[in-house]
């Protein structure tokens, strides 16, 4: 019985314990089979105290098996507050949807949608077009073609222009050596070439490349002139690079088409928003790009994809490619695409409704406000342990967007009192903030912790989560 005081010296019957009154509720929250693999696994692993001579009361048993439930059911995919100053943090999910876009994917999710099915005839249609026609719209291009993200994108691309060899030959694919990029998680310009089994030709050096250096390069074997932008790092100095219109023209004088790998996705012109300017794909095409390509969940503000935008006649290649089957978007990502391009359709009203442009055009001044609002709570709960002030900061776009550009911030900055031993409060808070209900993610700096506010537009929602931080001390 829980309720005896007596500990046990012998391991109670796994039946017995589920039978107590104390696991009742347990039961009920989280069904009988779920309440069963928790006393199992604490009964096992006190069974060592037992064998050793201990005792344990039942009690305990039935405490530390509501605990174990209460762990095993917290959520993998939690929420958290991105104060780390990097706004579209790959690591943390990079673009926020739209409220409309979130409403789209959700329909979406709950009921059937009309797919890959013609309501004008009735026959069968194509995933595609769900989304086709608005980016023919916002881009200019001829065609397009969805995949699940940019990565997939180029691999498409490339399969489908430069894939296949001719009699044993691998066809040949022109880029330059300032270009060939690693984007986080492993993408390699090189590695994906070698996936899509074309033959790599690196042209001109780090630094410096002419369009003589393709003129050089291309011959009967070249597929393809590819252009990929660098956009997680710059080359400043001695540099030469081709532009897009100089190196389309080249490669239409040899009869090849022109790729470019866009990354970041611009839509809209940012400097219209105060922000850097980063190439559209307007202006990419309209340079005379055949094919772009560029991600859904960077500057686009949409959900994770890979869009493909470009020449009727290679896009459609690319569509009847057994590859796109396999990196197609399901129909959430879809629905939340379609909703999120069709906000660009009112650019007067783009800031207000596309959350990620509402984050990057958020002002220092606003952001300080934020920063005020909070600083009461934590000043008030840190008092004693650590300093809590209001300082200015510089953000990052992030995900590969602007590299080097910053955009005027604020953060609260906490800072241990102790001079000695202060690594370890700091490490102790960061954890504890961790630890939090919807956990409040920051970035160490000249010895304290610095939460740029940013992305927090409702203050209300991170006090409410910082109200539940214990400082655990080491
Ligand atoms: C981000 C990026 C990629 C990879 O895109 P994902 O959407 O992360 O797959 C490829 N190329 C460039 C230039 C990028 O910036």
């Amino acid at each position: 019985m829980p309720d005896d005081p007596q500990p046990r010296r012998t391991p109670p019957s796994v039946d017995a314990l589920l039978r107590s009154p104390a696991l009742a509720e347990a039961i009920r929250t989280h069904g009988a089979t779920h309440a069963t693999d928790a006393v199992r696994a604490v009964v096992e692993a006190a069974r060592a105290s037992w064998t050793s001579g201990g005792a344990v009361d039942d009690a305990t048993l039935v405490a530390r098996a509501a605990a174990w439930l209460a762990a095993r059911d917290v959520r993998r995919a939690r929420r958290v507050f991105n104060c780390t100053g990097t706004t579209l943090h790959t690591n943390l999910g990079r673009a926020p949807l739209a409220e409309s876009a979130i409403a789209a994917a959700v329909d979406a999710m709950r009921h059937p949608l009309a797919l890959e099915y013609d309501l004008a005839s009735g026959g069968r249609g194509d995933r595609d077009d769900l989304v086709e026609a608005l980016v023919i719209e916002l881009t200019g291009c001829e065609a397009a073609t969805i995949v699940n993200n940019n990565a997939a994108a180029v691999l498409l691309a490339l399969d489908t222009l430069a894939g296949a060899a001719v009699r044993g030959t691998r066809r040949e694919v022109v880029v330059s050596r300032g270009e060939l990029i690693e984007i986080g998680g492993a993408f390699r310009v090189p590695d994906i070439m070698r996936r899509a089994g074309c033959k790599l030709v690196e042209v001109g050096t780090t630094n410096r490349t002419h369009a003589r250096d393709y003129v050089d390069a291309i011959g009967p074997k070249t597929a393809l002139v590819m252009k990929a932008h660098a956009s997680n790092y710059t080359i400043e100095g001695f540099v030469a690079s081709v532009g897009e219109a100089e190196l389309a023209t080249l490669a239409h004088a040899a009869t090849l088409p022109l790729m470019i790998d866009l990354g970041a996705g611009a839509l809209v012109a940012l400097e219209d928003h105060g922000l850097p300017h980063e190439p559209t794909v307007r202006e990419t095409i309209a340079a005379g790009a055949d094919v772009v390509t560029f991600s859904g969940d960077k500057l686009l503000g949409g959900p994770q994809a890979g869009i493909i935008a470009g020449r009727r006649e290679l896009i459609a290649r690319m569509k009847k490619n057994p590859l796109k089957r396999c990196l197609r978007c399901d129909k959430a990502t879809l629905a939340a695409l379609e909703a999120t391009l069709a906000l660009y359709r009112e650019p007067e009203r783009l800031r207000e409704r596309l959350t990620t442009l509402r984050w990057l055009t958020r002002s220092r001044d606003e952001i300080r406000a934020t920063a005020a609002a909070l600083l009461p709570a934590f000043a008030s709960r840190l008092d004693g342990v650590a300093t809590v002030d209001i300082e200015d900061c510089a953000s990052q776009i992030g995900s590969g967007a602007q590299p080097v550009d910053r955009l005027p911030s604020a953060a609260l900055v906490i800072r241990p009192l102790a001079v000695r031993g202060g690594g370890r409060v700091l490490a102790a808070i960061e954890s504890g903030l961790r630890a939090l209900p919807v956990p409040i993610i920051g970035r160490t700096a000249k010895g304290g912790l610095w939460l740029d506010l940013r992305t927090v537009e409702e203050p209300e929602a991170l006090l409410a989560s910082w109200a539940a931080f214990v400082l655990q001390r080491t």
